[in-house]
């Protein structure tokens, strides 16, 4: 399974800040920003670097840098983990995938899409939570529509039907996530989850 959780005591604390319900709006968004950088951390160390030798003070040396990255994040709930991949990678280009979910089939609905040219960039998607796995698995078209072909998904709560489409429909996708949850409830909400991360980040409750 092309799955990766992260075992990290950073993010296994921010996560249970996410998951209280107590959590205020403003420390979501905190919290949604500084377990994000542990999720950037995993998800581009396959990353293949570029050599860059540089001069020090004393002699010349072997570096390397970042190739080209996009991120798009899937509104609303991955305007969450932006921050922290801007901050991260400042060169990073970003682009916005619109959908919602249709409340009787579940399925997503698109309503705007924007990014560059992704045929030459690592390509980060953010999409907090993977529950049916329908949002992620539209936006990752949309981008191999738009020419990606190395991909990675960072989200914070994953479950197993969302896991289990993405490994169906888009093996060739590195899911990098805080958690695999137990399962979905009635609603197509990840249990046990945090609620739903738009509402929780904005106090649309
Ligand atoms: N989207 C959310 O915000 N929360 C869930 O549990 C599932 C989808």
């Amino acid at each position: 399974m092309n799955l990766t959780v992260i075992d990290h005591p950073l993010t296994s604390h921010y996560l249970t800040v996410l998951r209280d319900r107590e959590t205020e709006p403003e420390a979501f968004r905190s919290a949604a920003r500084r377990l994000t950088y542990t999720l950037v951390m995993e998800a581009t160390k396959q990353v293949p670097l570029i050599d860059h030798p540089v001069h020090t003070p004393l002699e010349e040396t072997a570096g390397s840098r970042m190739p080209e990255m996009v991120a798009i994040a899937v509104l609303r709930a991955g305007l969450g983990m932006l921050d922290a991949v801007v901050d991260m990678i400042p060169h990073v280009k970003v682009g916005f995938a619109g959908v919602q979910r249709d409340e009787e089939t579940i399925e997503p609905i698109e309503y705007y899409f924007k990014t560059a040219d992704l045929s030459s960039a690592h390509v980060l998607i953010l999409e907090p939570m993977l529950a049916t796995g329908g949002s992620l698995s539209w936006a990752v078209d949309k981008a191999k529509d738009n020419g990606a072909d190395s991909i990675t998904a960072l989200c914070v709560v994953t479950a197993p039907p969302g896991v289990q489409r993405m490994w169906e429909e888009h093996p060739d996708v590195r899911v990098v996530a805080a958690s695999l949850d137990r399962d979905l409830n009635e609603f197509s909400y990840i249990v046990p989850g945090l609620g739903d991360m738009g509402d929780r980040l904005f106090g649309t409750l």
